[in-house]
C-alpha cells in the first residue's frame, strides 16, 4: 500500500466482553490495527477467534444487553465511533460503513422484492436528494453491476438461488458507495464455484467504487487472492499481522499461522493426510495466563504459560511470541 493514502480506520486497544448473569465472555481483549483507503485487509482466525465481534463493534451493532465495549477508541476519518450518537450511528451505518453478512438467506427480507431492498437503503440515505426516478435507475445499475439483469428487481428473494441472493446483499450494501464494506464470511454459505464468482466480483466492484474492505474470513486461499494487509486472530488478540506478502512468502509465523498454512490440503503432499491443529480454541469465559495459545503450541516454552507474548516487529509483518522475542527490533 501506498503510505500516502489517508488512514480510514484506526482501532485502539479495543475490549469487548459478553456479559451474562453466569458469566463474562472475553470475545475480544485488546487488539489495534488501522486501514488505509483503498485497502483491503483480511481478518483471519477460527470461529470463536473474535473477528464478528470486532466487525460488529465498528458498527455498535453487539446484543444490547450482553454485548459491552470495556474500553478502547475505533477512529473512522478520525471520528471516534464510540462516542456517535444514535442519528450520527444511522448516517454511519450503510450511507459510510456497510456490512455484508455470512448468510445471504437471513439478509433479505423475503416480503419485498429484491428492488424495493436496494430503493430502501438509498431513500434512507438520500444525501443527494435523488426523485424516485433517479432511485430507480440506480437500482437498475446497482443490478447490472452485480450482473443480474434489471428485470429482476420485481422478483423476490425466493425467487434467486444462494450466489444470486448474496450478490442482492453485495448491491445493497454497494449502493450508497459506501468508504468501508465489511464482509463477514461473504462466500461461506455458497457452494465452491459460487464462492469463486462472488469473490471476483466484489473485488472488482471494490476497485470500481474505490471502497476499503475489511474481509473476514478462515479461508487463506481468498486472503492471499483479494488482501492487501492480513490479521490473523487468535482467542480474541491479534496474534500476527502483516502485508500479504509477509504472511505467505516469509517462513516466520506464529505457530498458530504455522498451524493454519499446515491445515490446508495439499495436492503434493504424499501423506494423504490433513494437519490439524490440536486441541480447542480456549474457553472465553476462563483464558488461560500468558500466551493464550500455550495449550495447543508445539513449541509452548515455561515462559509462555506465565508472560503475555510481545509483539516482535520486522519491518511490517509482527508476531506476537516469545520465540521472536530476539529478532524484535523495537
Ligand atoms: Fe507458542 Fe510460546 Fe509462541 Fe505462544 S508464545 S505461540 S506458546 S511459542
Amino acid at each position: 500500500m501506498e503510505d500516502n493514502k489517508k488512514t480510514l480506520l484506526e482501532i485502539e486497544d479495543l475490549d469487548v466482553i459478553y456479559q451474562t448473569d453466569l458469566e463474562t465472555v472475553h470475545a475480544v481483549n485488546g487488539i489495534s490495527f488501522s486501514m488505509k483507503q483503498g485497502e483491503t485487509l483480511g481478518l483471519v482466525g477460527e470461529t470463536g477467534a473474535g473477528k464478528s465481534t470486532t466487525a460488529l463493534s465498528i458498527l455498535r451493532l453487539l446484543a444490547e444487553n450482553t454485548g459491552k465495549i470495556r474500553k478502547g477508541k475505533i477512529l473512522f476519518n478520525g471520528e471516534n465511533i464510540l462516542d456517535m450518537n444514535k442519528l450520527e450511528l444511522q448516517c454511519l451505518r450503510g450511507e459510510k460503513i456497510s456490512m455484508i453478512f455470512q448468510d445471504p438467506m437471513t439478509s433479505l427480507n423475503p416480503v419485498l422484492t429484491v428492488g424495493k431492498q436496494i430503493a430502501e437503503v438509498l431513500e434512507l440515505h438520500n444525501q443527494k436528494h435523488l426523485s424516485a426516478h433517479q432511485i430507480e435507475e440506480r437500482v437498475d445499475e446497482m443490478l447490472r453491476l452485480v450482473g443480474i439483469s434489471s428485470e429482476r428487481k420485481h422478483d423476490y428473494p425466493h425467487q434467486f438461488s444462494g450466489g444470486m441472493k448474496q450478490r442482492v446483499v453485495i448491491a445493497i450494501a454497494l449502493a450508497c458507495q459506501p468508504q468501508l464494506l465489511i464482509a463477514d464470511e461473504p462466500t461461506t454459505a455458497l457452494d465452491v464455484t459460487i464462492q469463486a464468482q462472488v469473490i471476483d466480483m466484489m473485488e472488482k466492484l471494490k476497485s470500481q467504487l474505490n471502497t476499503s474492505m475489511i474481509l473476514i474470513t478462515h479461508d487463506l486461499g481468498i486472503v492471499a487472492e483479494i488482501c492487501d494487509n492480513v490479521a490473523i486472530m487468535y482467542a480474541g488478540e491479534i496474534i500476527e499481522r502483516g502485508t500479504v506478502y509477509d504472511i505467505f512468502e516469509n517462513e516466520d509465523h506464529h505457530p498458530y499461522t504455522e498451524g493454519l498454512f499446515g491445515s490446508i490440503p495439499r495436492l503434493d503432499d504424499e501423506t494423504d493426510r490433513l494437519k490439524p491443529i490440536k486441541g480447542l480454541m480456549p474457553d472465553p469465559t476462563r483464558l488461560p495466563e500468558g500466551c493464550k495459545f500455550s495449550p495447543r503450541c508445539p513449541k509452548c516454552m515455561e515462559i509462555c504459560k506465565k508472560e503475555q507474548p510481545p509483539a516482535c516487529r520486522k519491518g511490517t509483518h509482527e508476531i506476537c511470541c516469545h520465540l521472536y522475542r530476539k529478532n524484535d527490533e523495537k
